[in-house]
């Protein structure tokens, strides 16, 4: 895939980039490890002085690298700058926070004294994707920074002036050369970075086949990884649930980011009693959506990152319908935009067992709707997937709450609310999710030395 900003919504090629040469790569990889040995012994209170400096230029400049996302990848320009905006958040939630979390944990042995001590462990390899330019990697390098590691950045090719962006915002806030760098390279220079000695673990955010690949190579150099994959996350709203905000929550959910969100709500699983109410009011709520252009303030919906997303996932939709599947809305590419990337909000339903909607993360505004008889119905389908990221359930019965919280395989469950990420929790999947946790005291915790210390 070559490099380079193609604005989705025109199809216009802005700007190509020629990859790294082996021997560029070679010289950065050498910056970070001689980075890392006097970074790691910066103080945590100069590290959050940096890394509040950083929040400081992303608020600053929110508009101008909202456009950048928006140029690059299409998400309405409101969630663009939203998405800036949390980014200042995580800095600043690490800078606050950092030093509590990784502070030497007391533990009574037969010692005379015995602790936990959390130490950094190097250079850390983060390959991220194009769907949020900005947090996945804010999400990674706030902790990774703050911990005392350093960091290489490959991020997603359709993504490369906002890698290169937020090399720049750290540069600007003070952390030294070397500390976070972008490397603009192709997928197939990953594994050769992974085998080099001085790199000592790597976290990947994308689709099961980079996770598995990136996996294996790191598990060949018994190396550590942390995997944020797909997920097909159920909506499970019951017959107690206040309808009204788990329609407009659902409308969001699915929606986001133009629909291309892991932990975007995707299959929708409703109580019988309730269900024929939900899709019209869902239909009716998805109609009202303005698909365009995304940098109008008032779009809803813009474009599909790339014609590949859009290709995959009409014939997703179009392999439900030939199999039986009824399209509500939508249903079809939209052909009436200056490029081909424009997919309609569009629901499915009366789903035939074993079409693509029971297995596989539809990424796109498509919404897959299900019908069950009761509760026990509910968690079966919601769990009958590979994947399991986050849930989202709708109730007002206690008893159900704490089924739904204990019996959903995920790795979050959200009640009478949207799923969404936070800088204060774990985030992370099970199943084919992936593994591992970010955020939260967790997540600085993946990439630590935990060294057991004990003294006689
Ligand atoms: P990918 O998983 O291919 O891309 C994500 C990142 O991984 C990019 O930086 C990509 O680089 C890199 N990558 C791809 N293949 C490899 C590999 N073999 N080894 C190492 N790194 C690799 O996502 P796509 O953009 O192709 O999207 C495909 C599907 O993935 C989506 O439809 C969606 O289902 C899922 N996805 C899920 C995301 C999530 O948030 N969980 C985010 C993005 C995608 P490069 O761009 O150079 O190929």
């Amino acid at each position: 895939m070559a490099i380079a900003t193609i604005n989705p919504a025109t199809g216009e090629i802005i700007k190509e980039f020629e990859p790294l040469t082996e021997a560029a790569i070679a010289q950065k990889i050498e910056l970070a490890q001689r980075t890392f040995e006097s970074y790691r012994y910066t103080s945590m209170e100069q590290r959050a002085a940096w890394l509040t400096a950083a929040a400081d230029l992303l608020d600053a400049n929110k508009e101008t690298y909202g456009k950048l996302m928006t140029l690059e990848m299409g998400k309405p320009i409101a969630a663009a700058i939203a998405e800036v905006e949390k980014c200042a958040w995580v800095c600043r939630f690490y800078a606050e926070h950092a030093a509590e979390f990784l502070q030497d944990t007391l533990i009574e042995t037969d010692a005379s004294h015995s602790f936990v001590h959390y130490q950094p462990l190097g250079i850390i390899l983060a390959v991220m994707p194009w769907n949020f330019p900005f947090w996945q990697v804010f999400r990674f390098a706030a902790p990774a920074l703050m911990s005392g590691n350093v960091g290489l950045l490959k991020h997603a090719s359709n993504v490369p002036q906002s890698a290169l962006a937020i090399e720049e915002i750290l540069t600007k806030a003070g952390f030294p050369e070397g500390a976070f760098q972008t490397l603009l390279i192709g997928s197939d220079r990953v594994a050769p970075i992974i085998a080099d000695d001085r790199v000592k673990a790597a976290t990947l955010t994308g689709s099961e086949a980079a996770g598995a690949s990136l996996a294996s190579a790191a598990g060949k150099q018994l190396k550590k990884t942390v995997l944020e994959l797909g997920g097909s996350d159920p909506f499970i709203v019951l017959d107690s649930a206040d309808l009204e905000a788990a329609v407009s929550t659902a409308v969001t959910a699915r929606m986001l980011n133009n629909g291309q969100s892991c932990i975007a709500a995707k299959r929708f699983i409703v109580q019988e009693s309730i269900a024929a109410a939900f899709a019209e009011k869902m239909t009716a709520q998805f109609a009202a959506l303005k698909v365009g252009d995304p940098m109008h303030p008032d779009t809803n919906v813009g474009p599909l990152a790339t014609p590949t997303i859009l290709k995959d996932l009409d014939a997703q939709v179009q392999a439900c319908v030939a199999q039986g599947a009824r399209v509500l809305i939508g249903g079809q590419p939209l052909a009436e935009f200056p490029s081909a990337n424009y997919y309609p909000p569009t629901i499915l339903t009366d789903l035939p067992l074993g079409c693509p909607a029971y297995h596989e993360e539809f990424f796109g505004p498509v919404a897959l709707l299900f019908q069950v008889p009761d509760l026990n119905a509910a968690i079966e389908l919601a769990n009958s997937t590979p994947f399991g990221l986050g849930a989202s359930a709708w109730t007002q019965i206690d008893q159900e709450r704490d089924r739904l919280i204990h019996e959903l395989e995920a790795g979050a469950v959200f009640i009478n609310g949207l799923v969404k990420s936070d800088p204060r929790m774990p985030f992370g999947g099970i199943k084919r999710s992936g593994y591992g946790r970010e955020l939260g005291a967790e997540g600085i915790r993946e990439f630590v030395n935990i060294k057991t210390v004990w003294v006689k």
